[in-house]
């Protein structure tokens, strides 16, 4: 199995309700290694341009909007197999859809406000590793 690195970003809904710490608990119980992380309030444009591949989705607004009301936990993570197991353990997008155990299902509110964000492929990750955290070695 690869060592891999992923971007995450506990979301603002998790970090207002209280969640990081049980997300990181969830984290770190999967052997995953915090790399570099930032507690910050994502800007409307920051928010848009990491999430430009949703640009024509009826959601992109709301979505941009809710990225940058509050403060985020961005994160670089790493582990074995590191991109599809963070994946594995984030849970389906929709909670109503994640299993038992994974941390939608256990820390989400709606569809949109999930948690927690992970990277979906290699090209992805290094895209938004470098986005957050650019001069960072991949
Ligand atoms: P994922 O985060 O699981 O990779 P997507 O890449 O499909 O999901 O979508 C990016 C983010 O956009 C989701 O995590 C969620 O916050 C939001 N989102 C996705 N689908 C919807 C939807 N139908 N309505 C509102 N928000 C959505
Ligand atoms: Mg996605």
């Amino acid at each position: 199995m690869p060592i891999e690195r992923t971007l995450s970003i506990i979301k603002p809904d998790a970090v207002a309700a209280g969640h990081i710490g049980d997300i990181l608990k969830i984290l770190e119980a999967n052997r995953f290694k915090m790399i570099a992380a930032r507690l910050r309030r994502l800007t409307r444009k920051e928010a848009e341009g990491f999430y430009a591949v949703h640009r024509h989705r009826p959601f992109f607004a709301s979505l941009t909007e809710f990225m940058s009301s509050g403060p985020a936990l961005v994160m670089v993570l790493e582990g074995e197999n590191g991109i599809t197991r963070l994946r594995e353990i984030m849970g389906a997008t929709d909670p109503a859809k994640a299993a038992p155990g994974t941390i939608r299902k256990l820390c989400a509110e709606s569809i949109e406000r999930n948690a927690i964000h992970g990277s979906d492929a290699p090209d992805t990750a290094a895209f938004e590793i470098s986005y957050f955290f650019p001069g960072i070695d991949l």
